[in-house]
């Protein structure tokens, strides 16, 4: 399990170098254990990888859905080349070691090993390796869409993000946002002869601070909405006639891209209707929806009896959660890492937890699928 991790820490899965690398290391381990995998590559180096363990089909499948991709290293000096897989005092140093190649590393070898003790699996095993989970769930997506028609049932989705064993259930989703405000050029010693777009942004503002948009979660709470960037202007002496503004909204469970879009329109329309100057459009820079799996489901339930924990959590953080959902099966996210280590420089993972994580995975596949 070490040397594979560190391999996958080498094999650099960052946006620049994308995925396949990574794949390839993946799918070399499968094949030693003669496990059905492929690749599935695209745009020269982005890659999912996917393997299966056919069974008797007395039980029904579950599916592992890990993510291939990492942040990249960042500019803060690391203690260790942060793509070296270093190990040092019973930890693994590297980006990706937490999240989250430790916790596939668990997952495949547990995967490896039950098959090399010959256990009869009553339930299909579906291992994915999804690109892209820290950008757009590129991966995720596209290998659902091919997919989708042939998995039959699925009983879950476990998703090994580093939780530090929490069993997490639930997350807020992401909508990021570009509002433009459009106005027109003046020379600035005569304001009254252009728009200033500034002006329109302000007005937005202003209003998009006392919106309420609606739905509000049990757990969650109401979205929080968070205005993060803003551009605009050229010269001192010359009216703007164009500003931008970034906007960070966690939508909650439940709440939809559509509703959000439509609130922010409906402030440009009663703006629009104060001042027929008034000019502005939005685009969706990223979405992903919010994850809330019934925590007290007959799956969720059984998990938490067979890792022994009783509590389901929720967290801040998103993950390729939401796109599994949509298969239909509960979504649980559970795995070996510290979630704090996640994105900082000198990322780790302890051994300890890499043998705890595959120990514990071979505990769930052997109750649910053997
Ligand atoms: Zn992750």
């Amino acid at each position: 399990m070490k040397p594979l991790l560190k391999q996958m820490i080498r094999a650099e899965s960052t946006v620049k170098k994308g995925e396949l690398a990574t794949a390839e290391v993946i799918k070399a381990e499968f094949d030693r254990f003669s496990i059905p995998c492929q690749i599935d590559r695209w745009d020269n180096n982005r890659a999912n990888v996917s393997a299966k363990i056919s069974s008797t089909n007395q039980k029904t499948a579950l599916l592992l859905a890990a993510h291939l991709d990492v942040v990249p290293p960042g500019d803060a000096l690391w203690k260790h080349n942060p793509f070296a897989g270093i190990e040092e005092n019973g930890k693994i140093y590297g980006r990706g070691s937490a999240d989250m190649k430790g916790s596939t590393a668990a997952v495949i070898t547990a995967i490896t090993e039950l098959v090399a003790e010959k256990a009869v699996f009553k339930g299909d095993l579906i291992f994915v390796g999804a690109a892209g989970e820290e950008t757009d769930s590129c991966g995720a997506k596209r290998f659902i869409e091919q997919n989708k028609d042939n998995f039959g049932d699925i009983a879950a989705v476990i998703i090994p993000e580093p939780t530090n064993f929490d069993i997490i259930t639930a997350h807020r989703g992401i909508v990021w946002l570009r509002v433009t405000t459009l106005g027109k050029t003046a020379h600035g010693s005569m304001p009254q002869e252009g728009i200033n777009a500034i002006y329109s942004m302000n007005a937005f503002l202003t209003e998009l601070r006392s919106t309420d948009f609606g739905i509000e979660h049990p757990l969650f709470g109401k979205c929080s909405v968070s205005v993060n960037t803003i551009n605009s202007g050229n010269a001192i002496n010359v009216i703007p006639d164009k500003c931008q503004a970034q906007i960070d909204i966690r939508i909650v469970p439940g709440q939809t891209i559509k509703s959000v879009i439509a609130e922010v329109e409906k402030i440009f329309a009663r703006l629009k209707q104060q001042d027929s100057t008034f000019d502005a459009k939005v685009e969706v820079i990223r979405h992903c929806d919010g994850l809330d799996t019934d925590p007290k489901s007959d799956f969720v339930r059984k998990f938490c009896e067979v890792v022994e924990n009783p509590r389901t959590k929720t967290v801040g953080y998103t993950t390729d959660g939401p796109c599994f959902a949509s298969l239909g099966a509960p979504v649980i996210i559970y795995g070996a890492g510290v979630t704090e280590l996640c994105h900082k420089p000198d990322e780790y993972i302890d051994i300890a937890d890499l043998e705890k994580g595959k120990q514990v995975y071979k505990k769930i596949f052997r109750e649910f699928l053997c």
